[in-house]
Order: C-alpha cells, then structure tokens, then sequence
C-alpha cells in the first residue's frame, strides 16, 4: 500500500529523545505532509465507519490530533483522556505503571455512558500502560471498547500483549 509507505516516510526518527538511548518516533513530521496525514486519517475512517463506534476517546497528548478527525468523518463523539488535574469538571482517573513510578489520566464524568461502543486513539503503543488504562477508564463507566488503534506499534516491547484479547489496530510497525 502506498499509503503506507508514504506514512512511513513521513514520521521522522529523533535519536536519545527524550533521553539517551530512546528512538523516538516524531509524528509531527507526519503531519507536515498534508497528504500523508489524509492518508493516516482515511486509512482509519475507512476501517471505522461502519463498525457503530459512537465515541473515539483520544490519550493525551497526540491522540488529540488523529482522534478528532476520526471522530467526525465516523459521526461519533470526541473525549479527551487527559493527564491529570487538567480536566475542570468531575473526572474518574486510572493509574497506570511507567518504567519508573506512575502516572495518571482522566476523563470527565458523564462524557461517556453504558453501551457507548468506544475506539481508543493514541499516536503509538510502547509497552501499552497508556493504553491499558484507557481501556480500564471507559469499561469502569459500561462503555465496551471495540479496538485501540494507534499510527505506530514498537513491537519488540510488547505492548500489544498486555491488552490481553483487546484488538489492536496499527498502521507502522
Ligand atoms: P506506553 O504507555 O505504551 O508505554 O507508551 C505510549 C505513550 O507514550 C503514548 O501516549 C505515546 O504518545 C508516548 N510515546 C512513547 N514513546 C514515544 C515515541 O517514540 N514517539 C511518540 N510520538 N510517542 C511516544
């Protein structure tokens, strides 16, 4: 697929980012390319149109990019998941586990109800703590995640594991 190949090209690879001896994977090379971001979000509309989700919840930070476009060519509702005490109305939060410590994120209230049919939306799965516990957050308030998606999979961490029969959607790996 040359959507592919294009999408691929266009995520730039920044050496000891944010520290030494991490490849980070810099989407926003990707987004520079009017055609390769069209591309990515055709690519996900494409795959969930038809499928009845009724929101698309995107993680803080970059999932708020590639999750609202979804979101209106689909016809469902955008939420935030954001870090913590960011959000100014009533939230539910979720731990989740880092290399060192934790970390949080939230999701107001209400945003997101019993039989809500959810696709979570994040820009890449490294060892799927994030995604894990976005997961945890929409199941807690009866939504039923359909699939998480995200542009880029690191799959020599394994994140894809830790979402146990969760399907996992992922443009580049
Ligand atoms: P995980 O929880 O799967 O270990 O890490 C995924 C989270 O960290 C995502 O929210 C993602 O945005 C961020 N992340 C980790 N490594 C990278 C990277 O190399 N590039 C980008 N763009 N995000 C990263």
């Amino acid at each position: 697929d040359d959507r592919i190949s294009r999408i691929t090209s266009a995520i730039r690879v920044i050496p000891d980012f944010p520290k030494p001896g991490i490849l980070f994977q810099d989407i926003t090379t990707l987004l520079l390319d009017p055609v390769a971001f069209k591309d990515t979000i055709d690519l996900f509309v494409e795959r969930y149109k038809d499928k009845d989700i009724s929101v698309v919840a995107g993680v803080e930070a970059r999932g708020f990019i590639f999750g609202p476009p979804i979101a209106l060519a689909i016809g469902a509702k955008f939420v935030p998941m954001r870090k913590p005490n960011k959000l100014p109305g009533p939230v539910i939060s979720e731990e989740y586990s880092l290399e060192y410590g934790t970390d949080k994120i939230e999701m107001h209230v209400g945003a997101v109800q019993t039989g809500d049919r959810a696709l979570v939306i994040d820009d890449l799965i490294a060892t799927g703590g994030t995604l894990c516990a976005a997961i945890n957050l929409l199941e807690r308030v009866g939504a039923q995640v359909v699939e998480c998606a995200c542009v880029i999979e690191l799959p020599e961490l394994k994140g894809r594991d830790r979402l146990g029969d969760k399907p996992l959607f992922v443009l580049v790996s």
